[in-house]
């Protein structure tokens, strides 16, 4: 064995072998995921030194101009982390030499060696007796040039050529794992980041159909599916604080013969003027939709019977006052008011009212007003429900 007859003794070779075995396994168990690439490299540079009889450790990484740059190095006698920050072009020096070779460059006596520049060796008093430098290789790609270095000259032999081997396809790999687990990482939160962007929009999309339904896409008013959940909520405050509340159903009269006689256009511009109107009259706090058709319904919430009553007329009074471009066209209504009032309406059936109750006292009086000529308020009073129990 080339070893042993280099003069070795054989337990100096078993140490030797013992160092190398040591300094693979804890390469083998580098965590390539934790702390940034410096960090990882310095990590398997103590392993090197601390195992292999050298001086000095340090890697230079090719950057993308094309520059061997020393990331980070190490040495046995510096215990502060200081190293001097270092740069070669392909080819320049050894380190140079060994990237533009792609083969292991050793240097037995550096001041003798014509691979460093005379420059170097007149000014730096600590240029070491021997160097390697091996180039490491991810797949077909040169990444860095690992260098060792130590005092002595002659020092290197062929254990520590043989070892480097391993060394620098294990540092390849090393850095290979951690640039892919990288790319891994951005792909993934940006991938993260899309996805959260997609529900978001997802989300916006979804308000906006939601809105969209609830929405009356002729007049721009809430519709029955907004109505109900507000209604109820109006209610039970109602209830809750002892409050009054005024439900009103409107019904445009005669429009299918303003459709007939005018089109089905015109009855649509009906439909948006009065809705304006509605909208005027009605204050923030009330609750406005189109029903259905040309019905609309309103509630006034914290409101009384007299109030409800006197809103409602001044809504009646409002429609029949719109002026329009068509010969002697006048638009009325006709509406029909319940009044959760204690002192009102039902007083006695109040207690279990619900919106369907109301909608539906609130539709007797409108009946009322149409069957009474129409462009009318009726306020639902027992009178109105026995009138219409009796006529129905
Ligand atoms: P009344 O005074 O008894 O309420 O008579 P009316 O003609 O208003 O009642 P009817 O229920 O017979 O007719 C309602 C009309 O409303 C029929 C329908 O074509 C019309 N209508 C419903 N929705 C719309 C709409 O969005 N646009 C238009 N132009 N007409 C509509
Ligand atoms: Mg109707
Ligand atoms: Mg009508």
């Amino acid at each position: 064995m080339d070893i042993l007859q280099n003069g070795e003794g054989l337990e100096t070779v078993i140490i030797d072998l013992l160092n190398s075995l040591s300094a693979v396994k804890d390469l083998s168990e580098l965590n390539c995921q934790a702390g940034d690439e410096k960090e990882l490299i310095r990590n398997a540079l103590t392993i090197l030194i601390q195992n292999q009889d050298m001086e000095r450790c340090s890697l230079f990484l090719l950057n993308d101009q094309g520059v061997l740059i020393n990331l980070t190095g190490l040495s046995l006698n510096e215990q502060s982390q200081k190293y001097t920050p270092l740069e070669f072009k392909i080819g320049e020096g050894v380190i140079g030499a060994a990237a533009q070779t792609g083969e292991l460059q050793h240097c037995q006596n550096c001041l003798e060696d014509d691979r460093f520049a005379l420059n170097d060796k007149q000014k730096n008093l600590d240029l070491p007796g021997s160097i390697i430098s091996v180039p490491i290789f991810v797949g077909q790609e040169l990444v860095a040039v690992l260098n060792i270095s130590h005092p002595q000259t002659y020092h290197f032999n062929d254990w520590h050529i043989r070892m480097l081997g391993i060394y620098k396809n294990m540092l390849g790999q090393l850095i290979s794992n951690y640039r892919l687990f990288q790319q891994m990482e951005e792909q993934i939160s940006k991938r993260t980041e899309k996805l959260e962007k997609a529900l978001f929009d997802i989300k916006a999309l979804k308000d906006h159909f939601e809105n969209m339904s609830m929405i009356d896409q002729l007049t721009g008013l809430y519709n029955r599916r907004y109505f109900y959940e507000q209604a109820n909520i109006a209610i039970a405050n109602t209830k809750r604080y002892g409050q009054t509340l005024c439900i009103l159903v409107l019904d445009l009269d005669n429009f299918k013969q303003v459709n007939d006689t005018y089109g089905h256009g015109f009855g649509d511009d009906v439909l948006v003027r009065v809705s304006k109107v509605l909208e005027e009259q009605v204050r923030e706090t009330d609750i406005l939709i189109r029903y259905g058709g040309e019905e609309f319904v309103v509630i006034f919430t914290n409101t009384n019977c007299s109030n409800g009553e006197v809103f409602a007329e001044r809504i009646r009074g409002a429609v029949e006052s719109l002026k329009w471009e068509k010969d002697g066209f006048v638009q009325t209504t006709s509406i029909g008011l319940y009044c959760l009032d204690k002192n009102c309406c039902m007083p006695d059936g109040n207690k279990d009212i619900n919106i369907d109750k109301l909608v539906s006292f609130a539709d007797t009086a409108l009946y009322t007003a149409k069957a009474q000529g129409r462009n009318k308020v009726v306020v639902f009073n027992k009178d109105v429900l026995e009138n219409y129990s009796e006529n129905q």
